[in-house]
């Protein structure tokens, strides 16, 4: 059995990540989308909302598990019995980032793979940054992301008020 560990920020999630996620549950056993608990950045939702509106984006395909974990990505992979990383990819920019990151990773764990996957040309625009960013301008995402994070993010946007606009940075196609 083969399990897989999906991980990333996911601030929110959105189709991009949702497709990632669904392929991966195709290719391996056991998929486990990973959500970052402690990134090195400010974050609009905290972990605990990243994870259930994840869970409920993903509750439709069984195979797939959604958790939470801090520290070195490999380690917490060797503590779920997990072999393979998986990423996505969008554009150029990503590919530069992933590679290294994939190659840091086969440093520090020569057993664990990392598999990227080229994202379908739909989704390779988008990221949580830039449905942040419209969501704040007030635009339209419903094509970005599911109407349960459309509501959680406008909800999230007014809770926060200016402090909000705070925790979202410059568009950029990288989170
Ligand atoms: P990060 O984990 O780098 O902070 P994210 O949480 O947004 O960023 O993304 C998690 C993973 O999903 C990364 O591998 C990223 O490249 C990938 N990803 C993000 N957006 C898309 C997209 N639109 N299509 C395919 N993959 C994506």
């Amino acid at each position: 059995m083969t399990i897989a560990v999906y991980p990333g920020t996911f601030d929110p999630v959105h189709f991009g990540h949702i497709e990632i996620a669904k392929r991966a549950a195709a290719l391996f056993d056991h998929v486990i989308v990973a959500v970052y608990a402690r990134p090195l950045k400010n974050l609009l939702f905290s972990t605990e909302e990243r994870k259930a509106l994840m869970r409920r984006a993903v509750a439709d395909i069984p195979n797939i598990e959604v958790d939470s974990y801090t520290g070195v990505t490999v380690e917490y992979l060797r503590s779920r019995d997990a072999r393979v990383i998986v990423r996505g990819l969008r554009v150029t920019y990503d590919f530069e980032l992933e590679y290294q990151m994939a190659l840091t990773n086969k440093k520090l764990a020569s057993e664990i793979e990392t598999v990227l996957l080229v994202t379908s040309l739909e989704y390779a625009f988008l990221s949580s940054s830039i449905v942040k960013e419209i969501a704040i301008a007030g635009g339209c995402i419903n094509q970005m992301v599911s109407s349960d994070v459309e509501r959680a993010l406008f909800a999230k946007l007014k809770e926060l008020g200016s402090e909000g606009q705070g925790k979202v940075p410059l568009v950029s196609l990288r989170d």
